[in-house]
């Protein structure tokens, strides 16, 4: 099956009802009539769903199609991006532990990963991760690199085939979130990727009608290395280790489960994601361009750019377009603010990867609680503006524009 098809059809096979979406099971408990079954399936020894925090049949399914777009053995959804990014983070390492990560991360991320020094595992963020500076920087302690495919807000793109070979060499494992590129534009785990995230309230939802997250398993057999003791007991399910501990352990200890709600919206939502990613990408190439030729916006930053440092790597990854998210330099915070005062379609809100065209100033809003120094790593200027373009006609969001650039 191609991509579309299996957006639509992947791992999915019609009941006896015959009804084509699949239904919304709300029921926190599932009964069976003997113990044996009820016993088996608790154990994991048998298919089947006994209580919604560990599994449900619309939550499965989503999982499933997710797995099927993403070329995964597994996947396991949770109730939002970060808890999913927790989860898969925390299934992994122990106090004592390290981890790289890059600078240029989402800023929800940067926080979580920076507050777990108070759990004794120490982190060590560097702008740039490639295969040089993971090979000075790994030590036998490190455990973990996290990075995104093309970094939120600061655009930069990672050469995955170089960094996943760093952590190959080095017995590391490599979780990278692909919000921003979507299975559309690229299957991380092809590329020698060990575990992929989505914030699936995103591109994957698509319309923002839910908020969720995924953990997408590509198989390892880097957990059987004896510095990861804290898998021994898993080693037995082979490449699906990682999986087998995450739902033995602190998925099923922290419980945040993706409503069955939400698993319905965003299955009907990725149905068109190959549609929606191939307009956003590209109006945002049209709009970046346009950004690039106005004489009062110092920088646009896309990598789908000729300008953009990332272009080249940008340019071998990404052959269907570089995504929908950009941001530009407007010289001062207060050109940034009479600027998203006079957007009359575009909505100034935290949020990117919706149908709509979005607009927020990261220095006042999401990333106000970092320090200027983190601010500098992370791309984010007092004179920057994120926007996440939509599916509109393009013409409309640059007419948008265009009519606020005049008052500045
Ligand atoms: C939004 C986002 C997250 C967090 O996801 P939520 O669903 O909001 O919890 C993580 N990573 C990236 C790249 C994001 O854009």
């Amino acid at each position: 099956m191609n991509f579309n098809t299996k957006l639509i059809h992947g791992n999915h096979k019609v009941d006896e009802t015959g009804a084509t979406n699949i239904p919304i099971y709300l029921s926190n408990a599932f009964a069976h009539n003997s113990a044996e079954k009820l016993e088996n399936i608790m154990l994991g020894k048998s298919m089947g769903f006994a209580y919604t925090r560990i599994s449900n049949p619309t939550v499965n399914s989503f999982e499933r199609r997710i797995a099927s777009i993403e070329g995964g053995l597994m996947a396991t959804s949770a109730a939002s991006g970060m808890s999913a990014i927790y989860l898969a983070i925390m299934n992994i390492v122990e106090s004592g532990d390290e981890i790289i990560a890059s600078s240029g991360l989402y800023g929800g991320t940067y926080t979580l990963i920076r507050n777990l020094k108070s759990y004794g595992i120490s982190v060590k963020f560097l702008d740039n991760i490639n295969e040089k500076t993971l090979n000075d920087n790994i030590t036998e302690k490190t455990k973990l690199v996290f990075a995104e495919t093309i970094g939120n807000p600061k655009m930069d793109v990672l050469d995955i085939d170089e960094v996943s070979k760093a952590c190959k060499d080095n017995n590391v494992i490599l979780i990278v979130d692909s919000t921003i590129t979507t299975p559309y534009l690229i299957n991380p785990l092809k590329h020698g990727v060990d575990v992929v995230i989505h914030s699936t309230s995103k591109y994957i939802n698509g319309t923002s009608n839910s908020i969720g997250g995924i953990i997408v398993d590509g198989g390892s057999d880097k957990y059987k290395h004896m510095k990861f003791k804290n898998f021994s007991e898993f080693n037995k399910f082979g490449k699906m280790a990682f999986t087998a501990k995450l739902k033995a352990t602190i998925g099923r200890d922290l419980g945040p489960a993706l409503s069955p709600v939400n698993a319905f919206l965003n299955l009907t939502g990725v149905e068109t994601l190959g549609l929606r990613m191939r307009e956003h990408c590209k109006n945002a190439q049209i709009v970046a361009e346009y950004l690039e030729s106005s004489d009062k916006i110092s920088k646009v930053n896309y990598p789908g750019l000729k300008s953009s440092a990332y272009y080249n790597i940008a340019q071998k990854y990404y052959k269907s377009g570089a995504s929908g998210i950009l941001t530009f330099r407007l010289s001062s915070k207060e050109n940034c603010f009479k600027f998203i005062n006079q957007l009359e379609l575009i909505y100034n809100l935290t949020n990117i990867g919706d149908t709509k065209t979005i607009i927020i100033h990261p220095g006042s809003t999401i990333c106000a609680g970092n320090t200027e120094e983190e601010k500098e790593q992370m791309g984010v200027y007092e004179d920057l503006l994120r926007l996440s373009v939509g599916i509109e006609d393009v013409e409309d969001i640059i007419s948008d524009i265009e009519n606020a650039l005049k008052a500045i």
